[in-house]
């Protein structure tokens, strides 16, 4: 392993690495023994010399180096070709029979910095770091030994790219893709738009508890908030629901979902509205003096965007994600169901919870929790890296 700069951590810092996390923060070096490169390889060792791992060196991140193994190894394709097929094991164990999954979820599959998502036979690939972004060529070739997809497409206009110096770019790699992709995601037809710099396909790590939270919707007037393409509007719409009612504030969205709706044949009960879901859930919720609203939903889904990117901002973001448990528990009926989720890594289960509490509070409801949802099993949990766990939802129903 003498080959590869060495980087010298501080006493103390090496326990997380030991542990499985992938991330050496600036703060933990004491020093660079060789001069470095960024973007190529470099090994870590503790104070005492003992190796820790190896991984990418970038000098422009706060995250200075991402460890790919503890052992020697040689970032060529078959090493790419191996880690996505190991992956890819995952997946077909957890998700068997299906065709749209994310093959690949960075920290979970040991490969920080890499984001493969699968479309039916288009592959969309994110990198996220200089020493991915560097070796995209060595990434097509894998995927092309593996998958022999119609097309790779590069979605890398995302903002945290900023932080490893790294431009925002997309476009294809390989291939070409022009028109909508038609995914299936338990036997429904989505539409998405996966490349052309287009917002991306379809939110992927919904797949398992769209069909969950469908089976609390039989017989039900349901409310989909914040409901992108429709994914639980559907599910529920074709699990037998009397009406699905559907918000989101992306006329794109709103256009695609109603599209999605009539290809599955579930027009008949499904209505999509552009709106912001907080004005209409003030509109909705809004009485003269002297009259009382009458609950219409069986079954409410609230799944928001993150409210929060960072620590500094969780209190204004418990602030959104109370106000609308406390309009969606006005619009629900006794005995009616509330399905929500949260997908920012800084408001974890507990303090999620509580929050809703809070709003039950605030209502004077009364719940039974019914259901606990997690991110589907193509974006791994590793409890050693906290960072990949971020998707937490529960069912409630409301006792009084
Ligand atoms: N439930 C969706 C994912 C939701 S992602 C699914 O399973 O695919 C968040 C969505 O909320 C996006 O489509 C975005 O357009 C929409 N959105 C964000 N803020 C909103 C707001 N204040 N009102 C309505 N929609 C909003």
């Amino acid at each position: 392993m003498d080959s590869y700069p060495t980087i010298i951590l501080k006493p103390g810092e090496a326990d997380r690495i030991l542990g499985g996390h992938p991330w050496v923060y600036d703060s933990s070096i004491i020093r660079a023994v060789t001069p470095t490169v960024d973007g190529e390889l470099v090994q870590v060792k503790d104070h005492r010399q003992r190796t820790l791992g190896v991984g990418f060196y970038n000098s422009a991140s706060r995250i200075r180096v991402r460890i790919l193994s503890p052992d020697k190894i040689t970032v060529d394709q078959a090493f790419f070709e191996q880690r996505i097929r190991t992956a890819l094991d995952v997946r077909r164990r957890a998700l068997p029979g299906a065709a749209s999954f994310r093959v690949v979820n960075a920290e979970s599959d040991l490969l920080s910095g890499l984001i493969i998502d699968k479309y039916e036979d288009v592959l969309v690939l994110q990198t996220s770091s200089l020493g991915m972004d560097r070796r995209k060529d060595l990434i097509v070739a894998a995927l092309r030994a593996v998958f022999s997809p119609r097309a790779i497409l590069e979605r890398n206009d995302i903002a945290s790219r900023k932080f490893e110096g790294l431009p925002e770019v997309s476009g294809p790699l390989f291939g070409e893709v022009t028109e909508p992709v038609n995914i299936d995601l338990n036997g429904l037809k989505f539409s998405a738009v996966v490349g052309g710099g287009h917002k991306t396909g379809i939110y992927l790590d919904q797949q398992v508890n769209y069909a969950a939270v469908a089976t609390r919707a039989k017989g039900a007037r349901v409310l989909d908030c914040f409901s992108f393409l429709g994914g639980f509007a559907l599910h529920a719409a074709r699990a037998g629901a009397i009406s699905v009612h559907a918000l989101d504030q992306s006329a794109d969205a709103v256009a695609a979902a109603t599209a999605n709706a009539q290809v599955n044949g579930l027009s008949d009960r499904c209505t999509f509205e552009v709106a912001n879901v907080f004005d209409w859930f003030k509109a909705n919720t809004f009485t003269p003096p002297h009259e009382r609203l009458v609950p219409k939903y069986d079954l409410i889904v609230l799944d928001p965007p993150s409210f929060t990117r960072n620590r500094a901002s969780v209190p204004d973001a418990l602030r959104g994600y109370k106000e609308i448990h406390v309009r969606a528990l006005k619009l629900l009926k006794p005995g009616g169901t509330l399905a929500t989720f949260c997908c920012s890594h800084h408001v974890d289960g507990r303090l999620f919870e509580d929050v809703i509490l809070a709003a039950a509070f605030d209502q004077r409801r009364l719940l039974r929790r019914v259901a606990t949802y997690t991110q589907s099993p193509d974006h791994p949990i590793l409890p050693s890296i906290a960072e990949t766990e971020y998707l937490k939802g529960y069912a409630y129903e409301v006792v009084r």
